[in-house]
């Protein structure tokens, strides 16, 4: 069913490791992680405190910067954004495929060293291996996104030419677009100062308005002259394309164009333009709100620095009642402060002010965890109810996988730095494939508590992030461990549609 939906984010090998401040060693808090979140869904992960599934919805959203791998956002066009990395991609465009082309030929090398090895000897070679795919693949990726099966043209400086000419377009309209944004509220501005004047029998300065209206029509004049100036390179390069349809070679890597912006690639600002489609809701509601603002500072401040309103515009005030009254705050709430407020209702004026920037992707992280249980059911149909209205996409994060059962879509279940299940949500509680997912459910009390049934204790605690065991790094833990799972690192496989899992003796096999 995911498969027709929009992919809103596509996460790739996402590694995040910090330093621990000795030389060389590193807390691997995710670790390859590889996810498609689709447009609208609710996207549960889950796992043990310390797993890292905190890190991975931060990363996410860059507020750290990711180690390694890619994390494609589809929410805006490219040219909305124009990322620098682009054009950076394009001008070394012959260096990047000279430095692929030698990651090709290490890699065969290493293959053809680990075909001649017996069984166990591949496996100590098995990461090695691993990380020569992964390079090699980086190393295509870069450039195949961007121009696709004409990496492969005889005529590299006409690719080269025609893309840097589509990039600087791009730029141009984004230059063109924030001015735009400017200008749209120096006109509202204008606008609703003559509103007023009038409403008070004033005449009001309709030629401040007029001239506002001049400016803005100019400047649409000019977005629209470049969208058609992109619009014909974009031609072109097609024309460019199709003399090469026949050729394999060409076929094969214009699969991997993609028109995502990799937000582990963004500068600072270009990933601040993208701030409020990215949204986090914190765990603990007493310490994310600013003690020394207002409720209605609170939820307007977002909305000044992103240039919705100026600052003691009236109608942001409407605009903030109105998103209170959507998460069920009282307006004469506006000029309180957080401490006069309860768990519940700050974690409701920490939702709003999220929720203020109309974003498109919400990281909930253990947002209900700090909550009385009957609280909690509140804030997720309030979530939910948002989620309905306004097309949301969630990442809900929480250790307890009986908060996710009813409103996730799907579940993620990580351990140690990586994903080692991923289904439906119903799959996951009536047919876990993982030995890890198969103890956290045992883990969830029951009202009605079997006779027979022999709670699946998981024993011994987390290993550490710094130095996790080799192979299946839930192996010191795992009743059914055999050698290999010491030795290799197991894959996150599909096993059934829209089923993965990450090991070597699923569970169905055993059954
Ligand atoms: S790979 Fe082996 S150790 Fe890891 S979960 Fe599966 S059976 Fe257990």
């Amino acid at each position: 069913m995911e498969n027709k939906k929009n992919v809103l984010l596509r996460i790739s090998n996402l590694k995040q490791y910090f330093p621990t401040g000795k030389k060389g060693m590193y807390v691997k808090a995710n670790d390859g992680i590889s996810i498609d979140i689709y447009e609208g869904e609710t996207f549960g992960l889950v796992g043990e405190s310390g797993c890292g599934k905190s890190t991975l919805g931060r990363a996410i959203l860059q507020v750290y910067k990711q180690t390694d791998g890619r994390t494609m956002y589809y929410g805006r066009s490219r040219d909305e954004i124009a990322p620098g990395y682009i054009k950076d991609t394009i001008k070394n465009l012959e260096k990047r495929l000279a430095k692929r082309q030698e990651l090709d030929k290490k890699l065969a090398a290493l293959q053809a060293e680990y075909d001649k090895l017996d069984e166990s000897a591949q496996y100590a070679k098995h990461e090695e291996l691993r990380v020569a795919k992964k390079e090699a693949n980086d190393a295509l990726l870069d450039v195949a996104t961007i121009v696709g099966g004409l990496m492969v043209s005889k005529d590299l400086g006409a690719v080269k030419a025609i893309f840097l000419e589509e990039y600087n377009l791009a730029a141009k309209l984004r230059a063109a677009s924030l001015k735009h944004a400017d200008l749209k509220l120096h006109y509202d501005d204008a606008a609703y100062a003559l509103k007023k004047a009038k409403e008070k029998g004033k005449s009001g300065n309709g030629n401040a308005v007029q001239n506002a209206k001049n400016k803005l029509d100019a400047c649409e004049k000019n977005m629209a002259e470049i969208n058609k100036q992109l619009d014909e390179v974009r031609a072109r390069i097609d024309d460019m394309r199709k003399p090469m349809q026949d050729d394999p070679e060409f076929r094969k890597y214009e699969a991997y164009r993609d028109d995502g912006i990799d937000l582990a690639r963004l500068t600072y600002n270009e990933m601040r333009s993208l701030r409020n489609d990215l949204q986090l809701i914190f765990q603990d509601p007493y310490s994310s709100l600013n003690a020394r603002m207002t409720v209605g500072q609170i939820i307007g401040e977002g909305m000044i620095a992103h240039k919705y309103f100026r600052r003691n515009d009236d109608r942001m005030k409407e605009e903030v009642l109105r998103v209170m009254e959507q998460c069920g705050l009282a307006d004469y709430f506006l000029h309180r402060y957080p401490h006069q407020f309860s768990g519940g209702q700050r974690q409701r004026i920490g939702i709003a002010r999220s929720l203020a920037l109309k974003p498109k992707f919400v990281v909930c992280d253990e947002a209900v965890s700090a909550l009385d249980v009957s609280i909690q059911a509140q804030i997720i149909n309030l979530l939910q109810d948002l989620k309905d209205q306004q097309n949301l996409t969630y990442l809900f994060i929480t250790h307890d996988l009986s908060v996710v059962k009813y409103i996730s879509d799907r579940i993620g279940v990580m351990y140690l730095g990586s994903m080692v299940e991923l289904a439906p949500s119903q799959d996951i509680f009536d047919q876990p494939l993982h030995p890890y997912t198969e103890a956290l459910l045992d883990a969830i009390p029951t009202v009605e508590e079997d006779a027979n049934r022999e709670p699946l204790v998981l024993e011994g605690d987390i290993p550490s992030p710094v130095n996790p065991p080799s192979g299946c790094k839930f192996h010191t833990r795992c009743k059914y461990c055999t050698e290999i799972c010491t030795k290799v690192v197991p894959e996150l496989e599909e096993v059934a549609p829209g089923h993965f899992v990450a090991c070597h003796h699923r569970l169905s096999e055993k059954k």
